[in-house]
């Protein structure tokens, strides 16, 4: 028999009548972040409009309607619903994870006024914007530490950790060191000796940290990525991660900002799901998702190995840890990865079934821009080469990114862009596209339970999903291998009418179940009565 993953998430706050309206079952208030589809921006590479080569709130303006132009009738945007923009915090660095002032924007982006405009247009379209915040550390250019770095009398002394002499710690990943040294000290900084690590400990610091918070949803700011939550706090004999002590911070943050019910905590927690759930606190207290990295290796896996095991496993262990209110941020590649495409080695097939595979897992899923498009990055592995600039048009200057020469490029190939894309049926823009609006418009997707049903046949890459909500049922199935399925016999009772679907050679109720074939790569969203 097949496992049972039931999740058993809180569906709604608000169901009033037995209703086929969707939008009555839809989460709102609270909750109106689980039927959300994210994409995740860096603003320095989206769209340049000052031709400085680098991108701006005003470039990144212009283009929303491409994302969502608010009107559900046209089908030439994406449908996305929320933007996670990475840091846009006055910082010495490129990509703004060392920041220098809380409550600035950083020049090279534009200004406030601009950036509230680009909020307002946002709103104006339904889409919700959070923004990257770095309360881990600082930048070591940041007035608290320049100050701290004086010496003991400095009243920011105590904004950081200091120790007379070095205790030799190095980084949990490697073998980096992580104090550092300064006239009057070592000081602690996890990445790097340009991040020194803000002591959260001290209530000033928290109060700073939540002040700039409140600050920023004041402007309407709809919440946070909270950049490496399990780093917050280190123990006094040199133990650097998932300290106790971060999960009161963060709760203590949350109680700090209770004027603000809506607001949306993400947490960058890069680790295992059981260290992640966590991360969730007691009824939902701490943060309200995490992203899926276990996840995001899982479907990639599988589509790179072409086997159902990654998978399935990774649905069974979720559904083993996390308790009812545990609802993942699923992704395939973010920023501090290289791109999907690259990881899967350029093959739109593989491509294909793993964006189709992150739509059917439950949770609120992100997009990382470009990734639409089967943008490529590189030609490195290294940071930059993860986050160049959006392709707009191949046939402009610069990918139609920038008048001026980019800040940073990649090679692409010239279908890599929306103009190529974005008017073609078949393009994974338009599968990306088409799976937003499947997602938003059936809550069996978003909120509902997950099982998976009893197999047989399929091959090694033939997998099924149920998801149900109030007794509506979504069949989501796939084939992670680049051969055809073969017959693949589903244990589920009742006619199936496909939503969504490639390579979908056969779908037939039988005694026994629903028989499928697929071909390589191929899936389906399936309306089962
Ligand atoms: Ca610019």
């Amino acid at each position: 028999m097949g496992s049972s993953l039931s999740c058993g998430h809180q569906a709604v706050s608000s169901t009033p009548d037995a209703s086929e309206s969707i939008e009555q079952e839809t989460p709102a208030g609270t909750d109106w972040w689980k039927d959300a589809v994210f994409y995740e921006i860096f603003v320095r590479s989206f769209a340049d409009s000052d031709g400085d080569g680098v991108g701006d709130f005003v470039g990144m303006t212009e283009k929303l309607d491409v994302l969502n132009d608010g009107d559900p009738s046209t089908n030439t945007d994406l449908g996305v619903t929320g933007i996670w923009l990475m840091p846009i915090h006055r910082s010495p660095s490129y990509h703004g994870y060392d920041v220098l002032d809380y409550r600035s924007v950083n020049p090279d982006y534009g200004t406030l006024a601009e950036f509230e405009a680009f909020l307002e247009a946002a709103e104006a379209r339904g889409i919700r914007v959070i923004i990257d915040f770095v309360m881990n550390h600082s930048s070591v250019q940041h007035p608290w530490f320049t100050s701290a770095r004086t010496g003991p009398d400095s009243p920011y002394r105590a904004f950081y950790s200091w120790r007379d002499t070095n205790p030799g710690w190095t980084q949990p990943w490697g073998s980096g060191p992580v104090w550092h040294q300064t006239s009057s000290g070592y000081y602690y900084g996890l990445f790097w000796s340009g991040m020194p690590d803000l002591n959260l400990a001290n209530p000033e610091v928290e109060s700073e940290l939540v002040g700039a918070m409140d600050f920023w949803l004041d402007k309407g700011v709809a919440g946070f990525r909270v950049d490496a939550a399990r780093h917050f706090f280190e123990s006094e004999d040199g133990v650097l991660s998932d300290q106790p002590e971060s999960h009161a911070f963060f709760k203590s943050v949350r109680r700090g900002l209770a004027e603000h019910p809506e607001a949306l905590y993400v947490a960058e927690v890069w680790t295992n799901k059981r260290t992640v759930n966590e991360f969730y606190g007691d009824g939902g207290d701490e943060f309200q998702l995490a992203f899926g990295f276990d996840t995001a290796g899982a479907i990639l896996e599988s589509a790179n190995d072409g086997t159902r095991a990654g998978f399935e496993q990774n649905l069974r262990s979720a559904a083993s840890i996390y308790d009812d209110l545990a609802f993942e941020a699923p992704f395939l590649t973010n920023h501090d990865m290289p791109r999907v495409m690259r990881i899967l080695g350029g093959d739109p097939g593989k491509m294909r079934v793993a964006a189709a595979a992150l739509f059917a897992v439950p949770g609120t899923p992100f997009v990382y821009y470009g990734e639409e498009l089967g943008m490529l990055g590189g030609p490195s592995d290294r940071d930059e080469d993860k986050r160049t600039p959006m392709r707009w048009d191949a046939a402009a200057p610069n990918g139609g990114f920038s008048s001026a020469t980019p800040w940073h490029t990649a090679q692409e190939e010239d279908g890599v862009s929306i103009a190529a894309q974005r008017d073609t049926e078949g393009s994974l823009w338009t599968l990306y596209r088409d799976l937003i609006r499947l997602r938003r418009t059936q809550a069996s997707l978003t909120i509902g339970d997950i099982e998976l049903p009893p197999r047989e046949g399929g091959g090694r890459g033939g997998t099924a999903v149920l998801r149900s909500f109030d007794g509506r049922r979504v069949l989501f199935v796939a084939n992670f291998d680049g051969s055809a399925s073969g017959p693949m016999t589903v244990d589920v009772d009742g006619a199936a009418n496909r939503l969504l679907g490639e390579g979908l050679t056969r779908v037939e109720a039988e005694d026994g179940g629903l028989k499928v074939e697929l071909e390589a790569h191929g899936f389906g969203f399936l309306a089962v009565d």
